[in-house]
């Protein structure tokens, strides 16, 4: 009875309606995104990408993995709807000698415990997880994961090879179809500096500079 008490936390609260933080942003678009459209765009905060970054490289042999905290946001000026990942919570697996991350319905209700004690009024909004030296996908057992426990149209798997310096984001697109091999990027979004913190290397920065556009065309 008490683990479906718990359980029943987990059942999505309304979404937000507030406008993207695209002032505060700088966007990563990865090259397999042209032919990927996610149900929700990603807002990753750079104290949260900090943390991700350090629990990912603290283990180069095995593993690790937790999930993202923060709000699902609609954006009704835009039609848009988001995800504002704002911390993390990593996982403790009970299992040492695991290769490869596992959830389960226990990791899970203590996760949840962890999040309404730590963070009340916030929700996963999806997880992470280390592929240490061999890339950057969902393996099988990584999409059973994200359809059985991360289901909701805005849920996200962040993937991260922390030997090469790499990483992506996975999710829902349009009739619950999960592309497992292409990745997109994120908007980074600007709480600790107005200078870029990311260090991977595969997603690209998006520089949107109105003022070399305006220029270039009043020249022709
Ligand atoms: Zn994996």
């Amino acid at each position: 009875m008490s683990s479906r008490i718990k359980l029943a936390a987990l059942t999505p609260a309304p979404l937000l309606d507030e406008p993207m933080p695209l002032e505060r942003a700088l966007k990563w678009i990865a090259t397999t995104e042209t032919r990927i459209k996610l149900a929700a765009e990603i807002f990753f905060a750079q104290s949260a990408y900090r943390k991700c970054v350090a629990h990912a490289t603290r283990d180069l042999e095995h593993e690790v993995g937790g999930v993202l905290v923060g709000e699902a946001c609609t954006d009704s000026a835009r039609g848009k709807t988001y995800i504002r990942i704002e911390d993390i919570l990593p996982a403790l697996f009970t299992d040492s000698s695991e290769t490869h991350v596992t959830f389960t319905q226990n990791t899970l209700v203590h996760l949840n415990n962890q999040l309404l004690d730590l963070f009340p009024g916030k929700r996963m909004v999806g997880w992470y997880h280390t592929h240490p030296r061999f890339g950057v996908f969902l393996s099988g057992h990584d999409a059973w994961i994200q359809r059985h426990f991360f289901n909701d149209a805005a849920h996200v798997a962040l993937v991260i090879d922390p030997y090469y310096h790499t990483a992506g984001f996975f999710g829902w697109q349009a009739n619950q179809v999960l592309d497992t091999a292409r990745y997109v990027g994120f908007y980074e979004w600007s709480d600790l500096s107005d200078e870029s913190i990311v260090e991977w290397h595969n997603p690209a920065p998006v520089v949107a500079d109105w003022s070399v556009d305006a220029s270039e065309r009043g020249s022709r």
